[in-house]
């Protein structure tokens, strides 16, 4: 098959790659010059485990491509996959501007008939409204098949995810359409649910709304057990075993964050109450994360008063470890609220420093390696359980730190194990090692 993907972000790139690795012949196509310019020199744009070697292989056996020009991208294309961003709008609605540039960039230069997948995550409704705008820009003679073909992969193992992942939905209006997208994914081997259109879209909206509902709910379930002098992670695996319940998701921490979840679910709420539905469980579950965030800073204000001159070393930066993407991370939030408060900021992350850099507006110190940003810290803040913050033996806290206070949103070290490093340790949902 000739594919063109419009979009060379997370998913575009990602899928773009990987398509080409199953045999067909693709080209990525993104309106960012800079972008196709470092993918046309065999550098990938973001960070993902195992996409280098598998981009640059599919492009030196000449399935894969790379271009800003709409009209050579999808001259021959028999299926164009639309995979660009669906960001959040200021009232938590989605923003569907992307798609629709998108999608008339397409019915612009498209001569000959194509299906046209929408990759991207739009509200129940939206493939449709695309289809009809599409249609009313065609060249004359061109025809065009929609499907819906909602993305699952996570951040950081997607390339993993998408040659492993659980199922591939295709949401279609007939059932030639369906087959032809069945078989193209057939290489992948995951089973494929053939669904109507409005039920595709709303299958991705509501796992991410359950994946957050579960995160929330042992963010609380954690809570309650600091108050009640029980430890959350007993509790998961206890619950977890349960297979009705699952053992996912239900690792307590600082909350959810990165490009999906949070937009996700607030774009439910808002597709509800626009339908007159009032989705009071998913509008807790965002209040849940909304306060979870700050907890860490809160028990730093019980523990120092005051943060004012105070040397905080935060380590991790991303939403989540291995990727470097920052949006919706918990550390947008908290940094700036502890330059607000007058910490000196120290901050380490292994790949998404970078970022940092960009993206936090405040007066905050970059360091290479998570030795320089402990050095005489008055304490550390975990925001993003890295392998290699993990791994580090709890005694270099003390080595290293001005005292060994250590503010842990992602649970990285055991009880024991604060415990036998003499460090001062408060985590979620278990008892402060004192
Ligand atoms: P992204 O912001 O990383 O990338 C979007 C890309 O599209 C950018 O490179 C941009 O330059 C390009 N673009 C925008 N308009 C264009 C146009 N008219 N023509 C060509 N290129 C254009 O976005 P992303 O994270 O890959 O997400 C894409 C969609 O997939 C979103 O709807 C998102 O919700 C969904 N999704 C994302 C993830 C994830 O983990 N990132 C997972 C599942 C689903």
């Amino acid at each position: 098959m000739n594919i063109a993907v419009i979009g060379t972000g997370y998913v575009g790139l990602v899928t773009g790659v990987a398509l080409s690795e199953i045999g067909h012949t693709v080209t990525c196509i993104d309106v960012d010059p800079k972008k196709i310019a470092k993918l046309n020199q065999g550098i990938p744009t973001i960070y993902e485990p195992g996409l280098s070697e598998m981009m640059l292989n599919n492009q030196q056996r000449g399935r894969l491509h790379f271009t800003d020009q709409h009209r050579v991208g999808l001259a021959d294309a028999d299926v164009v996959y639309l995979a660009v961003g669906t960001p959040q709008r200021a009232d938590g609605s989605a923003d569907l501007q992307y798609i629709e540039q998108a999608a008339l960039d397409v019915a612009g230069h498209i001569r000959r008939s194509a299906i046209i997948v929408i990759k991207s995550t739009v509200p129940v409704g939206t493939n449709l409204r695309i289809k009809q705008l599409m249609l009313d820009h065609l060249h004359p003679g061109v025809t065009i098949r929609i499907a819906s073909n909602p993305e699952f992969l996570r951040e950081g193992s997607a390339i993993h995810d998408t040659f492993h992942g659980d199922r591939i939905i295709i949401g279609t209006e007939d059932k030639d359409t369906a087959s032809v997208l069945e078989s193209m994914n057939k290489p992948f081997g995951i089973p494929v649910i053939k669904t109507d259109i409005a039920s595709s879209e709303m299958i991705k909206y509501a796992s991410n709304a359950f994946l957050a509902t579960k995160i929330s709910f042992i963010n609380e379930i954690a809570n309650l057990c600091e108050k009640l002098g029980a430890n959350v992670e007993e509790v998961a695996k206890g619950m977890g075993l349960d297979h009705r319940i699952g053992s996912s998701f239900l690792r307590a921490g600082i909350g959810y964050g990165g490009s999906c979840f949070p937009k996700d679910t607030n774009a439910l709420v808002q597709l509800a109450g626009n339908h007159h539905h009032d989705f009071n469980l998913l509008k807790s579950v965002i209040e849940v994360n909304n306060h979870q965030r700050r907890l860490l800073i809160e028990k730093m204000l019980g523990r120092f008063g005051s943060l004012t001159g105070k040397k905080v070393a935060v380590l991790g930066l991303a939403f989540k470890p291995n990727t470097d993407d920052l949006r919706e991370s918990p550390a947008l939030v908290l940094i700036p609220e502890l330059a607000r408060l007058g910490a000196e900021i120290v901050c380490y992350d292994p790949i998404a420093a970078d970022q940092g850099t960009k993206w936090i507006n405040v007066s905050a110190q970059y360091t290479e390696n998570v030795a320089d940003a402990l050095k005489d810290a008055d304490c550390a803040l975990i925001i993003t359980d890295w392998p290699d913050i993990k791994r580090m033996d709890p005694k270099t806290y003390g080595r290293l730190m001005r005292q060994a206070i250590v503010f842990d949103g992602r649970n990285c070290y055991s009880i024991p194990q604060a415990r036998a490093a003499r460090m001062e340790y408060y985590s979620i949902g278990r008892p402060d090692v004192v």
